[in-house]
């Protein structure tokens, strides 16, 4: 799958761009150039030059894909693991009101399988296999961003939601260690309190507060509200967390299959009135739909969806929005709609994922908020590297673990950056030419790729590439700016990472 990177960077999709937030998940746009990085992944077969067993103890704040993958990797590799959860098994709950379905490309399936093939296989069964996207200019106009024949032999994506997939990676974890010992899990447990230098933690459960013994290691994968997160920051005074909520807000509906008139097997984003959009997605249990809005934006007589209060209307006023799913809106999406509580994506920006014993990974380290849809890979690949440099470098090499972190955050703070800028598009900084130059081409290429010229758009690379994100990001300098280069992430890491 290896195919020399592409120069010319100027071709990606912001034209896409919602409610001035793009919530893309990842599988929109055909697929075409497979960029390989040989840092990057190794599959469970070829991971033998790093059997040495690790002893470590392990606190793992959070049960999400980067929690779950972590804890199976350290697993293997020798390692004690309490994972420590603040909902409730996800086995036993029903979907929440927001659950939206995300969709899982070649990043993801690469990070899986890095565990073993029997863990992609149990988790496809919970998912839809999509390989097509359509994007719904008008009632009447729509161009296949995506087709089959754009696939080019890779796996389609993977529809799913959170939950079943971390359903299926604990059903994984519980059947290959669940009797060793070494595993523990405690759901509906919060972490309430970490002390970063020592690994010492508390978690919440229920009324009662268990003090935890201390941990040579302390992940934070405990998503964008993390409290591993704050207690670097009450800790650290040179670690800088800049989380930024992003403009728009969200609600999810589900139906119990697709819309009738639409292609069944398809993502289908239809841009309505106002800036406001709906991705409507198949899922294994029905479809789900993603409604996007600007608060406070009036489209004629029409309400703003974020202020609507009453089912009927709610109904209504979404089946103006979005006139080609208007039979998809029924009564009871109506009833969904109004009991939700919207929600805001944010972003998140550090300048180092580690201090004394405790790491961040995922969301907790660095979230795009759904834009780009690379929220899930990314966090999975910080997982499989960090347990990859840990056995190497601490079971193999017996390198000091608190080295070992300082590893991770030089190679994954970059990756973090650049995927943030690239979901993003050029700052304020770039100025208005650049930016606007930078839409232009980015429309032009996607269409262009569809014919088969040029080089394929940015969500391609992101979704079918494993090059990584700051080769990516550096081949754009001409829209963003400058990417720092690797020897100033250094030396910004060390001195966040050390204590005044
Ligand atoms: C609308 C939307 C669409 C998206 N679409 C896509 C997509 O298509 N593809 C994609 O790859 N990504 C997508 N993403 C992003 C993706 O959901 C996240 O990036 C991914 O789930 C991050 O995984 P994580 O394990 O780091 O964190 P999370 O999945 O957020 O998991 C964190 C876990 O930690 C738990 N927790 C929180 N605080 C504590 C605490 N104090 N103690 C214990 N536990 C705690 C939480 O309950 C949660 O289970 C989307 C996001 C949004 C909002």
């Amino acid at each position: 799958m290896t195919v020399p990177r592409r120069r010319r960077g100027w071709q990606c999709v912001a034209a896409l761009s919602i409610s001035g937030a793009l919530l893309l998940p990842s599988f929109v746009v055909p697929q075409g150039s497979h960029g390989h990085s040989p840092r990057l992944l190794r599959r469970a077969s070829d991971r033998s030059d790093e059997s040495s067993t690790l002893g470590l103890s392990v606190l793992i704040a959070g049960a999400g894909p980067a929690g779950l993958l972590l804890a199976d990797r350290l697993l293997s590799a020798g390692c004690s693991v309490h994972i420590v959860e603040a909902r409730q098994d996800p086995r036993s709950g029903s979907l929440e009101g927001r659950a939206y379905a995300l969709g899982l490309g070649l990043r993801a399936q690469q990070t899986i399988r890095t565990v073993d093939d029997k863990l992609w296989e149990t988790i496809k069964p919970s998912g839809f296999a999509s390989e097509r996207f359509k994007l719904h200019l008008s009632p009447k106009i729509a161009i296949d961003l995506r087709t089959p024949e754009d696939n080019n032999g890779l796996e389609p994506s993977l529809l799913i939601y959170q939950s079943d997939l971390c359903s299926a990676m604990l059903d994984h974890l519980e059947t290959n260690f669940g009797g060793s010992g070494r595993l523990r899990i405690s759901f509906q447990s919060r972490l309430k309190f970490l002390n970063a230098a020592t690994g010492a933690a508390s978690v919440q459960k229920g009324e009662q507060l268990e003090e935890l013994p201390s941990a040579d290691l302390v992940a934070g994968c405990d998503g964008v509200n993390s409290a591993v997160r704050s207690s670097i920051a009450a800790a650290c005074p040179a670690f800088e967390v800049a989380q930024t909520k992003l403009p728009g807000s969200f609600k999810v509906l589900r139906f119990p299959q697709m819309p009738s008139e639409l292609d069944p097997t398809a993502v289908h984003l239809f841009t309505g009135k106002g800036g406001t959009s709906a991705f409507i997605e198949p899922t294994a249990r029905g479809a789900c739909a993603l409604i996007n809005w600007r608060d406070g934006v009036n489209v004629q007589e029409l309400p703003s969806l974020g202020e609507l209060q009453d089912p009927e209307e709610a109904r209504e006023t979404l089946s103006s929005y979005f006139p080609a799913i208007a039979e998809a809106i029924t009564d009871d999406a109506g009833k969904q709609f109004v009991s939700q509580k919207a929600s805001q994506a944010s972003t998140v920006k550090c300048n180092t994922y580690h201090f004394g014993r405790a790491v961040l990974l995922g969301d907790a380290a660095h979230s795009t908020g759904g834009v780009s849809g690379q929220g899930c890979s990314s966090a999975m690949k910080d997982s499989v590297v960090l347990a990859e440099l840990l056995q190497r470098e601490v079971g193999g090499a017996k390198r000091d673990t608190l080295e070992v972190l300082s590893m991770y955050s030089r190679q994954q703070v970059p990756e973090g950056h650049a995927l943030l800028d690239l979901s993003l598009g050029p700052s304020e900084k770039a100025g208005p030419l650049r930016k606007a130059l930078y839409n232009a081409a980015s429309l032009a290429g996607t269409l262009l790729s569809k014919l088969g010229i040029g080089d394929p758009p940015l969500q391609t690379l992101l979704t079918t590439s494993l090059t990584p994100f700051s080769d990516i990001r550096r081949d754009r300098d001409f829209f963003f700016g400058e990417f720092p280069q690797q020897e100033e992430f250094d030396s910004m890491i060390e001195r966040a990472s050390t204590p005044s």
